[in-house]
């Protein structure tokens, strides 16, 4: 997932510095970051603030600790005890964790239900399937698809609040959370920054974007959302605060004799989801955004309105044929 690949990197990079219309005349003052979840993110601050570097240090170091949590492809550092520890501890014993990784997990399997079980983050093994295979562009072998399908039942996630461990019962089963980590990690810098009184900061961690107060007082964030060609952008949303989270098959994913597959994976089949080329939403929250927009990338349309009508989240579909239909309330700009 976030193990360091310079193409990836590039594409991302591609793929995330055009978010942004700058507003003439303003002092913009920015940051990059490019050793986190395996893409870039950027700090962007257009107040003047003398405390930019400092608050940008700590934006980094809350980022920083979920980024170690959330690892499942390196071991961790001496004194981490990381996702990667919890999947090598697969069917032999409780696992003792960081509260704000217990945290993270009661609250994907709080959600995930709500969202059609589209998103499940005991899913690991049949997603590392799919993820050597991007990396080999060889497609998973049938069988070992099948196998691993049956070792990701949420029921053998077992979360003990009370001791603080984490427990896989089944030794085949694998956590992945990809689908939420980074949207998780900017949420709780958002709260971080809020709790601090610092506002007018837009942090974008690799589509994930979300406004902690306004660009300058009554100014709006311009916030493009990238056409699947990337080349140009689709249209723009404005927002004083909140999440706007994009999840696209565009820049990661599979190619085998001329067909793409994306990497969000529809759990009903263990396929690639296929129907759009890219799912935007806009809610308040970004932890929340971050797991609906994989969600719904997965669901059909019907469905996918069923659910952002609970979490009052509004939404973009953009289909792989190119065609595009949103939620009513939308403020998309074309
Ligand atoms: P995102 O870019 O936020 O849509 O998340 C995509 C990532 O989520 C993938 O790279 C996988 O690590 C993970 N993922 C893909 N499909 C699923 C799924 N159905 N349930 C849980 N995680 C998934
Ligand atoms: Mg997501």
């Amino acid at each position: 997932m976030w193990r360091g690949r310079w193409l990836c990197f590039v594409l991302t990079l591609l793929l995330v510095l055009p978010l942004f219309v700058a507003c003439g005349g303003a002092a913009r003052q920015s940051k990059l970051y490019f050793d986190l979840f395996d893409t870039v993110i950027e700090v962007i601050c257009y107040r003047e603030d003398p405390d930019f570097d400092a608050v940008c240090a700590r934006i980094y170091q809350t980022l920083k600790a979920y980024h170690e949590l959330c690892d499942i492809y390196t071991a961790p550092r001496e004194g981490v005890v990381s996702l990667y520890t919890v999947n090598a501890s697969a069917g032999v014993a409780p696992v003792q964790v960081d509260a704000r990784l217990l945290t993270l997990l009661q609250f994907c399997v709080a959600q995930q239900a709500s969202m059609g079980n589209a998103v499940q983050v005991t899913y690991g093994a049949v997603l590392s399937l799919w993820h050597t295979a991007r990396e080999t562009g060889v497609l998973p072998d049938a069988e070992a698809l099948a196998d691993a399908r049956t070792h990701t039942d949420p029921n053998d996630l077992v979360l003990d609040a009370e001791a603080g461990t984490v427990f896989l019962r089944d030794p085949a089963m694998r956590l992945d959370v990809g689908a939420i980590a980074k949207g998780y990690a900017v949420e709780r810098v958002a709260e971080m920054l809020v709790d601090e009184g610092v506002d007018g900061y837009l942090i974008n961690a690799g589509g994930n974007v979300r406004a902690i107060g306004p660009k300058q007082a009554g100014t709006p964030w311009r916030v493009d959302v990238t056409a699947p060609s990337g080349a140009s952008a689709l249209g723009r949303v404005e927002i004083m605060e909140g999440a706007i989270v994009t999840s696209g098959a565009y820049y990661r994913f599979l190619e085998v004799d001329g067909k793409t597959y994306s990497h969000i994976i529809d759990p009903t089949t263990g396929m690639p989801a296929e129907r759009y080329a890219s799912v935007t939403i806009s809610v308040a929250q970004n932890d929340l955004a971050d797991l609906l927009s994989t969600a719904l990338f997965v669901l059909p349309e019907q469905e996918g309105r069923r659910v952002a009508e609970q979490y009052d989240a509004q939404v973009l579909w953009v289909y792989a044929d190119g065609s595009t239909t949103e939620t009513d309330d939308f403020s998309f700009k074309r």
